[in-house]
């Protein structure tokens, strides 16, 4: 058996486009258009490639950029005054901090500076708190979970009784991740790098999400047969071939993963395309809390 593929570029081009084409329609009604404020502090170059991306496929769909670029060494105060500005800034309905920041920066407290009805990363407590509870909508999914979701809901739009694998506690993605998919009424499993017997965790689980970081952590043999399997990690490996010097690969061995699972995500071009592709739908949304 040979997986079926989840193809995220090609789900994230069809959301894209339809929010383009929402964008195009709000322009004919002459109503306002969504702006996207992004915060670079520093030089990281990953950091640097993805608020680029951010920036460029803001730019396609019609969504105002508002680009910031700050020194590495920036005080606190000074970035939480530029998000004060940007909070109150009407033509901006979200604003992104790309993080990591730099170890002086808390992102705990820079997080709690943006506005939470344009935290269109989904981060702040507020939003998280939200997530959270059971009877409660967040203004704002987390983009990555949210894109995680509609991947795994391509290929199995119902979910429920089904036991997932979420390998990854962080903020970012796997605790939300886990959140997500218990408010679609599977079970999740929380991972991390303590957890005991991960091998039989991944092998009992119809779904298995992997974000560790870390390449070729869920073996071929760790995968139930006809699980969906959906790899999040972004893994840079050293290969002379490439003109860059190295290969992007995720945490799963696709090679041998893709011969047990049902539907499994690569690495690049799976979760990734789709992760932006939900901040662009947050950032539309925003639009919606504009004056309310
Ligand atoms: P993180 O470092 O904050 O968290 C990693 C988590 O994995 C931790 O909870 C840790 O306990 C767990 N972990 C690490 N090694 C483990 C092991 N051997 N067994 C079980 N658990 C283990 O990372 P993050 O920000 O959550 O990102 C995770 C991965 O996803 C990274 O590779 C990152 O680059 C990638 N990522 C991709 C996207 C995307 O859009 N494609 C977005 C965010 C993160």
């Amino acid at each position: 058996m040979t997986a079926q593929i989840i193809d995220g570029k090609k789900l994230a081009e069809s959301i894209k486009e339809e929010i383009k084409n929402a964008i195009a329609e709000r322009e004919r009604q002459m109503l306002p258009i969504p702006g996207l404020a992004t915060v670079l502090v520093g030089n990281n170059p990953a950091s640097k490639t993805y608020v680029a991306n951010k920036i460029k496929t803001s730019d396609a769909l019609g969504i105002r950029s508002f680009s910031y670029e700050l020194d590495e060494n920036v005080s606190l105060e000074e970035l939480e005054s530029l998000i004060k500005e940007l909070n109150d800034n009407p033509d901006v309905q979200g604003v992104l901090v790309q993080l990591p920041l730099p170890e002086h920066l808390s992102e705990d407290k820079v997080m709690h500076n943006i506005s939470p009805k344009k935290d269109v990363d989904g981060l702040h407590p507020y939003n998280a708190g939200l997530l959270s509870r059971k009877y409660s909508e967040p203004l704002f999914y987390p983009c990555t979970p949210s894109g995680i979701i509609r991947m795994i809901q391509s290929v199995c739009p119902d979910i429920s009784g089904m036991n997932a694998a979420v390998i990854g506690r962080s903020s970012i993605v796997g605790m939300p991740t886990a959140m997500m998919l218990s408010r679609c009424n599977a079970t999740p499993t929380i991972c991390h790098s303590y957890t005991k017997h991960l091998d039989e965790i991944c092998r009992q689980s119809d779904i298995i999400v992997a974000a560790a970081g870390t390449p070729k952590l869920i073996q071929g043999d760790w995968v139930k047969p006809g699980a969906i399997v959906i790899d999040v990690g972004i893994n840079h490996i050293p290969d002379s071939t490439k003109p860059r010097g190295y290969r992007i690969v995720g945490d799963v061995d696709f090679d041998e993963a893709v011969k047990r699972a049902g539907a499994i995500s690569p690495v690049p071009g799976g979760v990734g395309p789709m992760t932006i592709a939900m901040l662009m739908s947050n950032t539309l949304k925003a639009i919606e809390y504009r004056e309310s």
